[in-house]
C-alpha cells in the first residue's frame, strides 16, 4: 500500500475503506539470520536499513510490548545536528540527512518540521562555547548562526530578556534543527521494514540469550525459542538487563526523563527553544500543545514515571523564561528510562560475543539518532565492519578512556548530562 495524494483523495470519496494495516502480525519462525531485539526507534530502523541497504529480510524485530510505547514515543521529538565534538559531529550530521529525506525514502509523514532551534546563552563565557559549537557545526557541513540579543527577540519576543539571574545575552540558530513526530517515526520504519519482508512480533519478550562456545546461537523468548546466528541489541533503559542475558555488564545507568505538554494553544512558539542554563526546552507540536521538559530525576530507575521536585524544578525554569507560561495549563506528564552512559555518547559496537552487537546508551541524543543508528548499526551487522560516520562509538573507550566523547564536558557523572 503506497500513500499518495490520489490515494487519499480516493479513499475519502469512497468511505475510507481502503486502508489496511500498516504491518503484518506474523507468528514467530524457529529461526532467522538475524534477530533485533527491541522494537523502539533504533531497532525498527536498524531493521529497515538491513533490508533495504543490505538485502537482508529474513529478520525479526522482537518487541516486548507494543511498536511505540517505549521512549521512541514519549520523547519531546527534537531532531538537530549541533553537536560540538568529532565522533558526534559526522554522525549526527548524518542522521540530520536522513531525516530529511525520510518522508519520501519510508513514504510515510514524519511530520518532520526543520522550525529552527534556539540555544539560548546567558554570560559571556556560554556565548564563548557556542561560538565553537557553531563553528563545529559549520565545518562539519551544518548550519549555525550567532544571535545576539536583539536578534534573539526578533525570533523570540515573549521571553523574559532582564531575568536578574538568567539574562538573555544570544543564541545559536541552527536553522535545519526541528522536530517530527515521534511515534509516526516508529510506525514509519515498521511500515518500511514489514514491506521489505522483515518479522514484527509485538508482545514478544527475550528473556535469555543462547551462547555456544562464545557465539550466539539464539535467543529464549516468552513465544518460545528462536535460533540465530546475529542479535542486534536495541533496548535502549533496557540495555543493562539485557547485556546481563549474555553475561555483559555495560557502561551504562537507567534514568527517569520526565516530559509535559500542555492544552492544545494557537500559534505561539515557531522555534525548538532551549534553554541550557535553567535545563529547560520547548517547542508548539502540531495539536498546539507547548512540549517541554528539563533533566533527569537524579537517581537510577526502571520506573516510566517521574518524581514531583524535578516537576517543580521544570515548571519553574519556564516561568523564568517566559513568564507567559504560567497562563497555560498542563495536560499531562510521562517519564521514560533513559541509558545513560559516562561519557554522554552512545555505543554501537560488537561484543566480546561472536554474532551480539550492542546498540545502547542514547542519553538524551536517541531521537534524533534514529535513522542514522539505523543506517550504521545495519552497516555493522551485516558487514561487521564500522560504518564510516560511527567509528568513534566503541564499547572499550570506557575500558581505556581512549576516544571518551565527553559532550557535555561534565566528567562521568551521570546525572550532570
Ligand atoms: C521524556 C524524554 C524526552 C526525550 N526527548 C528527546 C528529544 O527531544 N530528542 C532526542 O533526540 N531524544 C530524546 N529522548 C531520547 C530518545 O527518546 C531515546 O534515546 C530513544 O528513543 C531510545 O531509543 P529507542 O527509540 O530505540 O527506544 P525505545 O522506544 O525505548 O525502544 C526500546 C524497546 O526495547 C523493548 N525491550 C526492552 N527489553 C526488551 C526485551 N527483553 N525483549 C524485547 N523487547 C524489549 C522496549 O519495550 C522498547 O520498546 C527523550 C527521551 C525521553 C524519555
Amino acid at each position: 500500500m503506497r500513500f499518495s495524494a490520489l490515494r487519499i483523495l480516493k479513499e475519502g470519496l469512497t468511505g475510507n475503506k481502503g486502508w489496511g494495516a500498516h504491518w503484518r502480525d506474523p507468528e514467530p519462525k524457529a529461526e532467522y539470520d538475524a534477530i533485533i531485539i527491541g522494537g523502539g526507534g533504533h531497532g525498527l530502523s536498524t531493521a529497515y536499513y538491513l533490508a533495504k541497504n543490505h538485502g537482508l529480510t529474513n529478520i525479526a524485530v522482537l518487541e516486548k510490548g507494543y511498536i511505540g510505547g517505549g521512549n521512541v514515543g514519549r520523547n519531546t521529538t527534537i531532531v538537530r545536528a549541533n553537536y560540538f565534538l568529532n565522533g558526534n559531529s559526522e554522525f549526527y550530521s548524518h542522521s540530520l540527512k536522513l531525516w530529511e529525506g525520510l518522508e519520501e525514502d519510508l513514504n510515510y509523514n514524519v511530520m518532520h518540521s526543520q522550525r529552527g532551534l534556539i540555544n539560548l546563552f546567558h554570560s559571556d563565557g556560554q556565548r564563548d562555547a557556542f561560538v565553537r559549537r557553531g563553528n563545529a557545526m559549520v565545518n562539519q557541513g551544518d548550519d549555525a548562526v550567532l544571535l545576539d540579543r536583539e536578534g534573539v527577540r526578533k525570533h523570540l519576543p515573549y521571553l523574559d530578556f532582564d531575568n536578574v539571574r538568567f539574562p538573555i545575552y544570544g543564541g545559536l540558530l541552527h536553522p535545519r534543527g526541528g522536530t517530527a513526530r515521534h511515534d509516526a517515526v516508529a510506525w514509519g520504519f515498521a511500515r518500511g521494514a514489514d514491506m521489505r519482508g522483515v518479522d514484527i512480533i509485538q508482545n514478544c519478550e527475550v528473556t535469555g540469550i543462547d551462547i555456544e562456545n562464545g557465539a550466539v546461537t539464539g535467543v529464549q523468548t516468552t513465544r518460545g525459542a528462536i535460533k540465530t546466528k546475529k542479535i542486534g541489541m536495541t533496548v535502549a533503559g533496557r540495555s543493562g538487563q539485557v547485556a546481563a542475558m549474555a553475561g555483559m555488564r555495560l557502561p551504562i545507568e537507567s534514568h527517569v526523563l520526565q516530559a509535559f505538554v500542555t492544552e492544545g494553544l494557537k500559534p505561539v512558539i515557531d522555534h525548538v527553544i532551549s534553554f541550557g542554563m535553567g535545563h529547560f526546552y520547548i517547542s508548539q507540536s502540531d495539536k498546539g500543545g507547548l512540549v517541554f521538559g528539563g533533566d533527569l530525576d537524579f537517581y537510577a530507575s526502571y520506573a516510566s514515571r517521574g518524581n514531583l521536585p524535578m516537576k517543580e524544578h521544570v515548571m519553574e525554569a519556564g516561568m523564568t523564561l517566559m513568564p507567559m507560561i504560567g497562563e497555560a495549563k498542563v495536560l499531562r506528564s510521562w517519564g521514560g528510562i533513559m541509558d545513560m552512559t559516562p561519557d554522554g555518547s552512545p555505543i554501537i559496537d560488537k561484543s566480546h560475543i561472536d554474532g551480539l552487537y550492542v546498540n545502547a546508551g542514547w542519553c538524551y541524543g536517541g531521537f534524533k539518532a534514529v535513522p542514522g543508528s539505523g543506517s550504521v548499526f545495519s552497516h555493522l551487522i551485516a558487514t561487521d565492519q564500522h560504518h564510516s560516520e560511527a567509528t568513534g562509538f566503541r564499547l572499550d573507550r570506557f575500558r581505556t578512556g581512549v576516544g571518551l566523547m565527553d559532550e557535555e564536558g561534565t566528567g562521568s557523572q551521570h546525572n550532570l548530562h
